[in-house]
């Protein structure tokens, strides 16, 4: 074997440091705006950002942090959590953003499972921290993120992250780290067990940001201002903290008031041209502009995932507002990006109705991820988009295995088993069905819960619903509706149920609908369906109670 003739190509790694150090070279007189914890709107720029975020990173070399170590953040989206995003994985650190929705013992589990070193905190999280101190006792100190006229009044010694940093000049050079080192860490958010560590790499996450930033993906330029309304707690902020610096294309970060109103202002007062968050959050934005009769005048794309986008709320941006909805999916365990619906020359040239049942779907793969789905026995199904199978990606930023859960891979011949069950149509386009464990099984036959749930909000009177799966005594399980009404809104039972009538197959209509005031949501504003499931688990089913004088058959036969 001869050796291989090497490229002569220069051995630059790709690391986040080099992200800010270009946003700051080649753009840096460009925005970072933040509404901060404290009330006001701070702005600076990528240069201002940069000196901060080295200031950051020999703070904690000062504090003894060493190359590898965890540090933790709690924050909302601001620029003090932004530098932390380059000072901490800047000089070989791990950035390890935690989630403060979920319960402080499961917080309490996941800093300690990472063994974080310090914990970064935004003050609004001073009585939380005082919670999870006492828990975290290899924790070597707490860094409240603010000056020291506002630290708050706490039981837990804290140090403030401005002084920490006012001492250092910013006078670094980010060294040449590995590329395959670690750069971030987030946590799953654990609906089904104790969370899990996605360990990203500086290599992984650069990769990411090139794939998220192109045109058939986020397609930011430097022309953009991109409001992340996703949180930088919830899989690094699905990436645009890293594909902003790369674009230069201006960054607006809404802090914690995420209502209808607040982010309508922030948008219309910095230009926002495009944005990317979950459904939930969008439900409320749509709701103030209907009610405040208000228009965006720059804001003209949105990534929304998380969970499936339901076509009423795409139709509801593009028709109402002319905002384009690029709906897409993936997980913590892939950066999290996999796929996002935007349509191809010839696609655009289909029918209205036949782009629009493309775009509703969770769309193609970036390259950088590829996908298939399989059957029970692991074969690969057709992409026929009626064979529907478990979801399966591999990819330089999909997870290898989880954070010091060495042995055990979850790879199943070389590929990452999502949990997602979904079908692809001969477009490409991956549609998902459901997550595996919330599939409504009946009659040996599966159903659809997203399907039924888009119907549902489909109807002007209804907010938000779910669809679970209800125990019934011939079918196994049959589809049960839980619905919100709009406020002022009325509605039966009947009428929803009605409703369905031609819309999907007879023996997939709800057999039940259930109103109630509101609906759980996980700690990342998903359905939590296992909660419901367990508070309609004794829910009678009026199709159960009549199995008497029910004819018996197969599910597409009698029902
Ligand atoms: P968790 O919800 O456990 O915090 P993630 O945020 O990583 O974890 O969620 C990933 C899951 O969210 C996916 O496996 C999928 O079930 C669901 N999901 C994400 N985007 C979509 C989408 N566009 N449509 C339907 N489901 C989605």
């Amino acid at each position: 074997m001869t050796a291989p003739l090497l490229g002569q190509m220069m051995d630059v790694p790709l690391t986040v440091s080099s992200l800010i150090a270009h946003a700051a070279r080649h753009h840096g007189g460009t925005q970072i705006v933040s509404r901060r914890i404290e009330g006001d709107v701070h702005r600076y720029t990528y240069r201002d950002c940069e000196k901060r975020s080295k200031q950051l990173a020999q703070a904690l070399i000062a504090l003894g942090v060493a190359p590898g170590e965890r540090i933790g953040t709690l924050a909302w989206n601001g620029y003090r959590h932004l530098e932390a995003y380059f000072g901490v994985p800047g000089f070989g650190a791990v950035c390890h953003t935690i989630n403060p929705r979920l319960f402080p013992e499961q917080i309490a589990y996941i800093i300690n499972h990472a063994q974080d070193q310090y914990v970064l905190f935004d003050i609004t999280f001073a009585p939380l921290v005082d919670k999870l101190a006492p828990q975290c006792p290899d924790v070597r100190g707490w860094i409240a993120l603010t000056d020291e006229a506002h630290l708050p009044d706490m039981r837990t010694p804290v140090l403030s992250y401005e002084t920490l940093i006012e001492a250092e000049d910013g006078e670094y050079e980010w060294p040449l780290l590995d590329e395959r080192s670690a750069s971030n860490l987030c946590y799953t958010s654990g609906t089904t067990g104790n969370p899990k560590g996605a360990l990203y790499a500086h290599r992984s996450s650069v990769l990411h940001a090139y794939g998220a930033s192109l045109p058939d993906a986020m397609g930011l330029s430097s022309r953009d201002a991109i409001l992340p309304v996703v949180p930088m707690f919830h899989v690094n902020a699905w990436g645009v903290p890293y594909a902003a610096p790369l674009n230069g294309a201006k960054l607006v970060l809404p802090g914690k008031d995420l209502d209808g109103k607040s982010l309508y202002e922030l948008m219309e007062a910095e230009g926002v041209t495009c944005s990317a968050g979950v459904p939930t959050v969008w439900l409320g934005l749509l709701a103030y502009m209907r009610e405040a009769d208000v228009r965006f005048t720059t804001f003209k794309r949105t990534v929304i995932g998380g969970s499936a986008c339901p076509p009423a709320m795409l139709r509801a941006f593009e028709d109402e507002y002319g905002v384009q909805v690029i709906h897409a999916w993936g997980m913590t365990e892939m950066s999290p990006l996999g796929t996002l619906a935007t349509l191809n020359w010839e696609q655009s040239q289909r029918p209205l109705e036949a782009q629009r049942a493309l775009l509703e779907k969770q769309g193609r793969v970036v390259f950088g991820v590829d996908m298939k789905i399989v059957g029970s026995e692991g074969e690969e199904l057709p992409w026929d988009g009626v064979a529907f199978g478990d979801l399966h990606v591999r990819g330089p930023w999909v997870i290898d295995r989880y954070f010091r859960q060495e042995n055990g891979s979850p790879l199943v011949d070389g590929w990452f088993p999502t949990g997602d069950v979904a079908t692809i149509d001969p477009d490409g386009f991956m549609q998902i069905t459901d997550r595996s464990k919330d599939v409504i099984k009946s009659g040996g036959e599966w159903i659809s819960s997203i399907d039924l749930e888009n119907i549902a909000v489909a109807h002007p009177a209804v907010a938000e619903a779910a669809c679970i799966a209800c125990a019934h005594p011939r079918w196994t399980e049959r589809p049960l509706i839980v619905a919100v009404l709009k406020p002022g809104a009325t509605l039966t039972r009947e009428a929803l149920l009605a409703f369905y009538e031609g819309k999907v197959a007879k023996w997939w209509l709800p057999d039940d609908v259930v109103f109630v005031k509101e609906l759980p949501h996980t700690a990342t504003g998903k359905l939590q369906k296992l909660k419901l499931r367990e508070r309609f688990r004794d829910h009678v089913l009026p199709t159960a109670l009549a199995i008497e004088n029910c004819p018996l058959g197969e599910p597409g036969t009698d029902r």
